[in-house]
């Protein structure tokens, strides 16, 4: 390398460590108050404080430089949960139950998960590439550089390998990396018998794996959706397949979803607010990631999973946004991090771990993502920010100045830049 493509220089870098950590006592960020990082094909080839990084490195006429001027510099945000592959929101729901209509109610008039699965079959190709690709745009915007997309609105082996190739081809569009998974248990559909379905979810794993087109499968394992039992039989076939396990686990009430997971020592299990503290522990014990989801609670009105209760059973935890129609439309990492502190008790230096390393690590990804270390993704975030604490102070405010994604600026003084205007589906 004679010329690096990028240098930045004036940064207050703040990372967490190269590989996953369990919460506890412990868990603190690395600082160099003024510090650079040397980018080159995409990976950071140096960094340390800027004096000393200026000293060895000569940029050339092509070196993308970027003063800091003192802010805030992050590895940018992964966001190891979502459904953000969805055809329209569910307002209407949002109303009926604040008015306090409970579940089936909201069924009843033709809500919740049934009304995504009418509109995505309702919904053409590039119609859901071109949802996905806004909402993927907005999670860029607020630091995102990684992501976990989900099949699971289709309820059918077609309308899941359907789903499955959306997400493709919007992987491919951007360049941004995005880990699909399916989960085509999210929900029994109407029109088949359950044990037929189960067959359905077995093929759709067999397919999407034999096709690339999925690397993880995740299941529904609650009360009224499908049973530990259903949940072990279908992810020991997943895994079979060659996909990583991934569960939805005791999100209403404790359904074994925790226990499950470490049984099989699924790669994680998400939610958890309803998790009993041996389900914790057992999982803690089966290096199971927890991925804690407070968008969810706070949009449900729910009691959030206690970082106590994280703490005491010394999980690897990780922060997502579950962003989906029903219960969660945030697309933003930072919302999440703001939400961590104040509704879960999680610190800032907590929180900030479990939206990078710990979520790379869920996504089988920490060995490329979630840490200022050389060897690694260029993937940055720039704070507008020179105190790392406003992230938290300020919930909801647009703190994003710069975001690097693998060596490409993608957002410049807050603002897109025009390789990502230029993003399209074709
Ligand atoms: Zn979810």
């Amino acid at each position: 390398m004679k010329h690096p493509d990028l240098l930045l220089f004036h940064g207050q870098l703040l990372s967490p460590p190269a590989a996953a950590v369990a919460l506890g006592p412990d868990v603190s960020l690395s600082s160099i108050p003024d510090g650079a990082i040397v980018g080159h094909r995409g990976k950071i080839v140096d960094l340390g404080p800027t004096a000393e990084v200026l000293e060895r490195t000569t940029p050339g006429p092509n070196t993308r430089m970027i003063d800091a001027q003192g802010r805030v510099v992050l590895p940018g945000w992964v966001d190891p949960h979502t459904h953000m592959l969805y055809a329209d929101d569910r307002l209407d729901e949002m109303e009926l139950r604040h008015q306090g209509k409970g579940y089936l109610e909201i069924l009843a008039a033709g809500g919740g998960i049934l009304k995504s699965m009418r509109d995505f079959r309702a919904a053409a190709d590039g119609v859901l590439a071109e949802s996905l690709l806004e909402r993927l745009k907005e999670a860029v915007q607020s630091g995102t550089v990684a992501l976990e997309v989900k099949s699971g609105y289709g309820l059918s082996l077609e309308e899941e390998m359907r789903a499955l190739r959306v997400i493709d081809r919007i992987a491919k569009a951007t360049g941004v990396p995005i880990t699909p998974t399916l989960m085509a248990a999210h929900a029994l559909p109407p029109e088949v018998d359950r044990q037929a379905y189960l067959k359905e979810c077995d093929l759709a794993a067999t397919q999407a794996a034999k096709a690339g087109l999925a690397k993880a499968a995740d299941v529904f394992v609650e009360e009224g959706v499908f049973t530990p039992e259903e949940g072990r039989r279908l992810l020991t076939h997943a895994r079979q397949a060659g996909l990583t396990m991934r569960l939805h686990a005791d999100e209403l009430a404790p359904s074994g979803g925790a226990e499950l997971a470490a049984e099989l020592g699924a790669a994680s299990a998400d939610h958890l607010t309803a998790a009993t503290a041996a389900g914790l522990l057992q999982m803690a014990e089966a290096a199971v990631s927890a991925v804690v989801l407070p968008g969810t609670s706070f949009f449900l009105h729910r009691q959030p999973l206690d970082a106590e209760r994280v703490r005491r059973a010394g999980l690897i935890a990780a922060l997502a946004t579950d962003c989906n129609p029903g219960s969660s439309p945030f697309r933003s990492m930072a919302m999440m991090v703001a939400l961590a502190f104040h509704q879960n008790r999680f610190t800032v230096a907590e929180a900030i771990t479990m939206a990078t390393i710990n979520a790379a690590h869920v996504l089988g990804e920490a060995a490329t993502l979630g840490s200022l270390t050389v060897g690694k993704r260029c993937s940055l975030l720039v704070l507008s920010s020179h105190d790392v604490r406003d992230l938290v102070y300020r919930p909801g405010a647009q703190m994003t100045w710069a975001v690097v994604e693998s060596g490409r600026v993608l957002i410049w003084q807050g603002r897109p830049t025009e390789e990502v205007e230029a993003w399209t589906i074709s």
